[in-house]
């Protein structure tokens, strides 16, 4: 069963899900994050038929009702840009640590053997653990499209990703957007997806203006692949059937820079991961407007590296936040994600990551209208967390560091 365990911290969720979703209401607590630069003291919230219509400081008087939640903060809800519900109940059902090949084997293994029933059931409770750890809108990417109706039925806002690999090309494949939730596609990774395959899906994505995500530069094996067209990726897809050798890869291109050239990079799509990348590959990224989902704890389980996030931030990229699975981290709570990386990346500023964890993954899923900062206008739904500050500075680092106070929190460095 998956574990789902309540954090320290009391997390309630507020707004259009709550008991006081009627009328308008007014919510108000000693601190509340409006953005990353714009902190209020003694703050309110005033909320009416779902979506926020004042922000303001001070006590209020008015005649609606007013919910005084105390001494901690109201902020906006978390954004989980990347992942993958779908593998819930892969949960120690896989060993990560036994390195990234052999954990895809697994994986592929596992899945395969589990009930249709299991995966639902532990993907349900997947969107519950989103929820009660503070995320109010994700990116789930499905292979199997499994999670699709229990995420579009679910309170996330967010996105719902088909995810697509190997050569086919699926000529039924179609995007909606719509303003709270969307289906789109997702290409699984270059090395695992034909150039030709994931122009098409890329093609698709932009004719209806929805994000296209991508797994990009995650791993050695793939760098290697990808310049060469050989290595034990190569005896991997060859193993298993695959036909690589109309691919346009071996020309000694970084994964980036593969994307590039067959067109995948824009201001609409997500690159998942970005470890094993470069200078070069961080100005293209720029100069293309795509953003990148960090997924750290996944990274650090799977392949014992993290992405060099200071130089993707000196590059202005769009950084955002993602679990990835249970397969591959203890929970996908963001809360947990901020931690690690104020923890490995003590120099970036919690305000920065705050905005990865929130604002910058809202714009990624194209939520920008709907989520990520409290202002008017969008929707009436964010957390308050009982977390107590004398000034700005303790309560930002509170904000990132309250994981590890939190019983769930278990991050091998
Ligand atoms: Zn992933």
């Amino acid at each position: 069963m998956t574990d789902i365990q309540p954090r320290n911290e009391r997390i309630n969720h507020i707004g259009n899900d709550g008991c006081h979703s009627a009328g308008l209401v007014t919510h108000q607590a000693r601190w509340v994050v409006v953005d990353q630069h714009t902190i209020l003291q003694n703050g309110y919230v005033v909320v009416q038929d779902g979506l926020i219509v004042e922000i303001g400081k001070g006590k209020k008087i008015r005649k609606d009702s007013v919910v005084d939640h105390g001494n901690g903060v109201i902020l906006p809800g978390l954004v989980n840009a990347h992942t993958h519900l779908e593998l819930c109940a892969l949960k120690n059902r896989v060993k990560p640590e036994n390195g990234f090949q052999s954990w895809v084997q697994e994986l592929l293994a596992e899945r395969a053997s589990l009930e249709p029933e299991n995966i639902q059931k532990e993907s349900a409770l997947g969107i519950e653990h989103l929820l009660s750890s503070g995320c109010i809108a994700a990116g789930d990417i499905s292979t199997m499209g499994i999670t699709k109706d229990f995420f579009m039925n679910s309170q996330l806002l967010g996105i719902w990703f088909q995810e697509c690999l190997g050569n086919d090309l699926d000529t039924s494949l179609s995007c909606r957007k719509g303003p709270r939730q969307s289906i789109s596609l997702a290409g699984h990774a270059p090395h695992t997806t034909s150039p030709e395959f994931l122009g098409k899906l890329k093609a698709i994505t932009s004719k209806g203006k929805c994000p296209f995500s991508i797994h990009l530069a995650e791993s050695r094996e793939e760098s290697i692949f990808i310049a060469s067209g050989k290595g034990e990726w190569a005896d991997f897809l060859t193993e298993r059937g695959i036909d690589f050798s109309f691919w346009s890869i071996g020309n000694n291109r970084t994964p980036i820079q593969h994307a590039d050239q067959i067109g995948l990079l824009d201001s609409n799509t997500i690159a998942v991961h970005v470890i094993q990348s470069n200078e070069k590959d961080f100005k293209i990224l720029q100069e293309k407007g795509s953003s990148v989902c960090l997924c750290l704890r996944s990274n650090h389980t799977l392949h014992g590296e993290l992405p060099d996030v200071p130089s993707m931030l000196k590059n202005r990229i769009n950084l955002c936040l993602g679990t990835d699975s249970l397969a591959s981290v203890d929970t996908l709570s963001i809360f947990d994600e901020m931690t690690c990386m104020a923890n490995h990346f003590p120099e970036i500023p919690p305000a920065d990551i705050l905005a990865m964890a929130t604002e910058n993954g809202a714009n990624a899923l194209g939520l920008d209208g709907w989520a990520g900062t409290l202002v008017p206008g969008r929707i009436g739904s964010f957390i308050y967390l009982d977390l107590p500050a004398d000034n700005v500075k303790q309560l930002m680092e509170s904000i990132v560091h309250s994981a590890s106070r939190s019983a769930i929190h278990r991050i091998a460095v």
